[in-house]
């Protein structure tokens, strides 16, 4: 079994979910009491956030940076940093380090080519929804990506920073997101990403008829097959 480095805590929220996802697939595999192998960085989310606010993407890369470079001294053999926005810093990370990043978008393009998905509705920050970093990855395999307006992306984003992130799961968030969703099925989506690692908190596949694809547990599955 290879050794998992995680970059977690943005928020820490999520990264439970990482650790629980990644455990329970390890143990549903090989059985008794096999669990997974895994080497966590957790960082402050404070600073982070601090440097999105004011646009400090490389404070966040070198935070980032610093924390696989002791992931892969510690004898990580592979890395997933456990939230879509700061794959926006793979490339100057990847520049860095010498063990493989395990990207969040190519975990995704990968569940939702096997779904036969053509045509996807994207949530998640407004970083993830309106740059490139997440979308070209899916895009580049073929698959339209669908956006929230520009009013409803600010709210989305809104209520992952100021409630999700925070440990806040609130019924007229959920009621909001799923409002979306529908909105845009109806506008041709097959299905919707869970582009934030902390949607998954929020809403789940009971609330809808839209299929969704939640990157928190597809990168968590990801994380096992390669591990395995
Ligand atoms: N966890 C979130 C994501 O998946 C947002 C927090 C962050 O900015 O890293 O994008």
């Amino acid at each position: 079994m290879k050794t998992i480095g995680l970059i977690g805590g943005m928020s820490w929220e999520s990264t439970i979910t990482y650790y629980e996802v990644i455990n329970t697939l390890v143990k549903e595999r090989l059985g008794g009491f096999h669990s997974a192998k895994i080497m966590m960085y957790s960082v402050d989310f404070h600073e982070l956030e601090a440097n999105m606010e004011t646009g400090n993407w490389d404070g966040n890369a070198e935070i980032l940076t610093n924390a696989a470079l002791n992931l892969e001294k510690a004898g990580a053999d592979f890395i997933l940093i456990c939230t879509n926005t700061m794959h926006k810093l793979v490339p100057q990370i990847k520049e860095k380090i010498h063990v493989p990043i395990l990207h969040i978008a190519d975990a995704t393009a990968d569940a939702l080519k096997a779904k036969n998905i053509h045509k996807a509705i994207l949530l998640g920050t407004k970083f993830t929804m309106e740059q490139e970093f997440v979308k070209d990855v899916i895009h580049d395999r073929g698959i339209e990506i669908l956006i929230p307006t520009e009013e409803e992306r600010y709210k989305i984003n809104d209520i992952i920073f100021n409630e999700l992130c925070l440990g806040k799961i609130l019924p007229e968030s959920k009621a909001y997101y799923l409002s979306v969703i529908d909105r845009l099925t109806k506008e041709g989506g097959e299905a919707a990403i869970l582009g934030c690692t902390e949607i998954g908190l929020l809403i789940n596949q009971k609330d809808t008829d839209t299929p969704l694809f939640d990157t928190t547990i597809i990168h968590a599955t990801a994380a096992v097959d390669t591990a395995l």
